[in-house]
Parts: structure tokens; C-alpha cells; sequence
């Protein structure tokens, strides 16, 4: 097939996949030191309650300062590690890293806050996540509630430890969302198998808004359905003044999105801000 093609389409495609498997292996032998050479960072993005204008959390993100790349994103090297196994070690930096900021910010007068921390699949072997979260807690002093794990459709080939999983969470008290809720296979079958307490809804779908009347049924639909079983449900992804205007007349109350905040370090957030958090100056009222 790409002989067919003729021979420099051969040569160029097969240097773009030798490229890109020095990268990977580049990237592979970098991972191993980078943890104890504090190569990773968390950038934090708010999540906003658009009834009450106020802040109500923050959805912690990955990044690798690479010394020769630069700042990658998680979607250049989170796989590597999953399928290395450094997922593990750099996951629990992940949540110990998340909660001392959140406590951070506690202390700042935010108990009310909570945080969200995204997980992978090889997180949950064995047994040992629930026993971290539960150090995590009482190492930093920090409530339960204040923490709330992302987990994925696609975390569900293994159901069953997943389920047992989700149900040591909520013992402890710690929130559960799905993650990319609507891109996966399985959405309603998770609903009814995991006892969670929140749902994400895809970017994807958040980027049709304002869009048709199918659109905004759609939205609509999903609303009902997750006030029904008493679920929250927070819409990603959100880019417009627009989309925030149709989602809170749909009755959605928590969005997260570059319209509100992009993802950035810690240190980027006011004190002041983070205290007060009235974001009213940046949505006008109904009537407007
Ligand atoms: P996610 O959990 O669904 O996170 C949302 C992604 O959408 C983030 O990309 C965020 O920066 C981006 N985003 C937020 N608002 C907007 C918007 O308005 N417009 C657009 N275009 N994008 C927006 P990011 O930070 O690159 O993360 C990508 C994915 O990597 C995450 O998707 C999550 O699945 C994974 N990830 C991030 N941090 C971690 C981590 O600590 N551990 C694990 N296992 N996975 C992580
Ligand atoms: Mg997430
Ligand atoms: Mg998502
Ligand atoms: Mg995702």
C-alpha cells in the first residue's frame, strides 16, 4: 500500500515513524529521573458556579517542564507512563501535590473548595489507591469532600475493581466524577453500576452550543436524567460568554472552560481572588 505510492512517500513517512519512536524512547529514558528532578507541574483550572458567580474548585493538570522540550502537555506523555508503569509513582505525586494546594487555599479561607484529580486505569491495581487517599487526607488535614477523583469510560475493562473501587471512594467520603462524560461506549451503564457523584460533560459536545434545538435538547435531556439521580454535573470546555448563558438557563450550574480561567500554576492565582472569587463582574445578569 504505501510502496504504491511511490518511493519518497516511503522514505518520508517511515523518517516521521523513526521520529517519532526516538521521541518516544527520548521521553521513556527522560520520565525515569524526572520526578526526583522536579520536572512536573500542576496548573490548576477553576471550576465556576455560574448561579452563585463564585469559584467552587479547581480541576488540577499535569504538565512536564522537559528540559529539552519545553512544558508538554499531558496528552504528549501520559500514555508513556501509563504503559511504563511510572504512572504509578508519578500519580501519587499527582494527589499529594493536588492536596497541599487545596489545604493551601483552605487556609487561605477556603474550606469550601474542592479539587479534582484525574486518575489512570494503573492507578487502581492492587489494592494501594484506597489506602493513599487515605493517607493523603491525613497528612494534609484535609476534608473527604475536598478531593474529587476523575475517573474514565475508558478506565472500565476491568469493571470490577473499578465498582469496588468507586465504593471504597465514597466510603471515605471522597467525590467521584466521570470524566468525558457521552465520548465512550458505555455512559449509561457506568451510571448505573457506579455510585458517583458527578458527571463531566465532554468538551465535544459543550462546542455545539449554542447550536440547534437537538443541540440544546440534548443538554437538556442530560440535566433532567442527572437531576433524577442526584448527580452533579459540570459542563467542560466552556469557550463562550454565549455557552455560559445557555448552559445556565438549562439549569447547568458548574462549567469549566477557557471563557472562565485556562489552566495555570498556583502561584498565578491572587490571594485576594481566590478569598472573594465573585466572578459577577465577568457574567452579566439575566435581565441584561
Ligand atoms: P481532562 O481531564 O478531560 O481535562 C480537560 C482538558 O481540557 C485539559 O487539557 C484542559 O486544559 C482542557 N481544557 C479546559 N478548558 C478548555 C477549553 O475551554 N477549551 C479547550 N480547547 N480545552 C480546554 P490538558 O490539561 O491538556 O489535559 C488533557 C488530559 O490529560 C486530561 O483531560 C486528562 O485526561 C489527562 N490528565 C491531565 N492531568 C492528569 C494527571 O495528573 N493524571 C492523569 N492520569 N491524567 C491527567
Ligand atoms: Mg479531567
Ligand atoms: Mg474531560
Ligand atoms: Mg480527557
Amino acid at each position: 500500500e504505501a510502496k504504491r505510492q511511490g518511493k519518497g512517500r516511503v522514505c518520508a513517512y517511515s523518517s516521521d515513524l523513526v521520529e517519532n519512536v526516538r521521541t518516544r524512547l527520548n521521553l521513556e529514558q527522560g520520565m525515569h529521573g524526572a520526578l526526583q528532578r522536579n520536572e512536573f507541574v500542576l496548573f490548576y483550572q477553576p471550576v465556576i458556579d455560574l448561579y452563585e458567580s463564585r469559584l467552587m474548585g479547581f480541576e488540577a493538570l499535569i504538565r512536564w517542564n522537559h528540559p529539552e522540550f519545553g512544558l508538554l502537555p499531558p496528552d504528549k506523555f501520559i500514555s508513556i507512563a501509563e504503559d511504563t508503569g511510572l504512572i504509578e509513582s508519578i500519580g501519587s505525586w499527582v494527589l499529594d501535590q493536588a492536596a497541599a494546594q487545596i489545604k493551601k487555599w483552605a487556609q487561605q479561607g477556603r474550606q469550601d473548595l474542592f479539587m479534582a484529580v484525574n486518575v489512570s486505569a494503573r492507578q487502581f491495581r492492587g489494592n494501594y489507591f484506597l489506602n493513599e487517599l487515605k493517607t493523603v487526607l491525613q497528612r494534609h488535614e484535609i476534608l473527604p469532600e475536598q478531593i474529587e477523583i476523575e475517573i474514565t469510560e475508558s478506565m472500565l475493562q476491568d469493571f470490577h475493581s473499578i465498582r469496588k473501587m468507586v465504593l471504597g471512594m465514597r466510603e471515605l467520603g471522597v467525590s467521584v466524577a466521570i470524566d468525558d462524560f457521552g465520548t465512550g461506549y458505555s455512559s449509561l451503564a457506568l451510571l448505573k453500576y457506579l455510585p458517583v457523584t458527578r458527571i463531566k460533560i465532554d468538551r465535544s459536545f459543550v462546542i455545539s452550543l449554542p447550536g440547534t434545538a437537538r443541540d440544546v435538547g440534548l443538554f437538556s435531556a442530560i440535566m433532567q436524567m442527572a437531576n433524577s439521580l442526584e448527580l452533579n454535573v459540570t459542563a467542560e470546555g466552556v469557550e463562550t460568554y454565549d455557552q455560559s448563558q445557555i448552559l445556565r438557563t438549562m439549569g447547568y450550574p458548574a462549567v469549566q472552560g477557557y471563557f472562565w480561567g485556562r489552566p495555570v500554576a498556583a502561584e498565578d492565582y491572587d490571594e485576594v481572588w481566590i478569598k472573594n472569587s465573585s466572578v459577577s463582574g465577568y457574567f452579566l445578569d439575566e435581565n441584561k
